[in-house]
């Protein structure tokens, strides 16, 4: 049964995936302002969730177990270096329904859905006091990762060029970036990767200069998606991938989305088993480095949730 419906879906999202084209918004020429340069002595972030749903971990990937439960997260990490904060991300936000119901093809919606209550990142901050952010960077254009954008509509928005062109594939459906989500006129700002070699990526963008918060290329899931190294005040490091993969011991075994999921969500099925064994060599090389999927509730529990804080 869920491979015929799967089998549906996978059709009917090929029909309608680029059906209507529009044209993204331009870029700010250039790449990261020079603002970011600053010493810091502390290094944090926090993880900020919206929303969670539990899955089976076979629905996560291939070769997972149907029989084991697993929590799904939809989660934005605040980053806070010295006296600047960005935003990883943005989670669900405060419009995510209306967004859902405008862009979501109904025969997507068994496969790709989240719990209510949503508690938007803005929100959060706002009870907590914090101003709103003015930089954000998203790992990838998908829908659980913009919606929240429109909550900050001061906010410099920051991805990877190939990213920015992604946008020009807008359209509804559940691997595409959504006109619902872009509409309100987001100040992009492409990223370029100006830097050298980084932890066996060829480029990197060290957002800050002194290799603490370090963006990377992690193309295939999306073609521009980036992951984002962060070494913390303790010098405890962590890597947040986005979506090459969902759960961290489908990273552990090497083994991709399971098979209807990538092919609905992976641009590119080769590019993102290639950044899984990117991945998987960085972990080789420091077991103690910290792997955090966007999704991985388990992780991302055990680091705790805003307002603790990972430092
Ligand atoms: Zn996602
Ligand atoms: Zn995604």
């Amino acid at each position: 049964m869920f491979q015929q419906l799967a089998a549906i879906v996978l059709v009917v999202t090929a029909l309608v995936a680029h059906a209507q084209p529009p044209t993204p918004a331009p870029a700010a020429p250039g790449t990261l302002p020079p603002t970011l340069s600053e010493v810091a002595n502390d290094v944090r972030f926090a993880i900020v969730k919206t929303s969670q749903l539990q899955t089976r971990e076979r629905m996560l990937f291939s070769g997972g177990r149907f029989s084991e439960k697993v929590d799904i997260v939809f989660s934005a990490v605040l980053v806070q270096h010295g006296q600047t904060s960005l935003l990883f991300d943005t989670g669900l936000g405060s419009q995510v329904a209306e967004q859902y119901a405008a862009d979501m093809p109904w025969w997507n919606r068994p496969f790709f859905r989240y719990d209510n209550p949503v508690t938007p990142v803005r929100r959060q901050l706002e009870q907590a006091g914090i101003p709103p952010v003015q930089r954000i960077v998203v790992s990838h254009a998908h829908w659980d990762h913009l919606s929240g954008l429109a909550d900050f509509p001061e906010a410099e928005v920051w991805l990877s060029s190939e990213e920015h062109h992604f946008l020009g594939e807008a359209g509804s459906s559940a691997g595409s970036p959504w006109p619902s989500q872009v509409a309100h006129g987001v100040r992009w700002k492409d990223i370029e990767f100006q830097h050298g070699p980084h932890e066996g990526f060829e480029r990197s963008q060290d957002l800050f200069g002194d290799g603490r918060v370090v963006l990377v290329p992690l193309y295939g899931h999306t073609p521009g998606s980036v992951g984002l190294f962060v070494t913390v005040t303790s010098g405890t490091r962590y890597f947040f991938v986005g979506d090459v993969v969902w759960n961290v011991r489908a990273l552990q075994e090497g083994r991709p989305k399971n098979w209807a999921a990538r092919r609905i969500v992976d641009h590119d099925v080769a590019l993102t088993q290639a950044a899984i064994e990117k991945i998987r060599a960085v972990m080789q090389r420091d077991p103690k480095l910290v792997v955090v999927p966007a999704h991985d509730g388990p992780v991302q529990s055990g680091l705790g949730y805003f307002p603790h804080w990972v430092r």
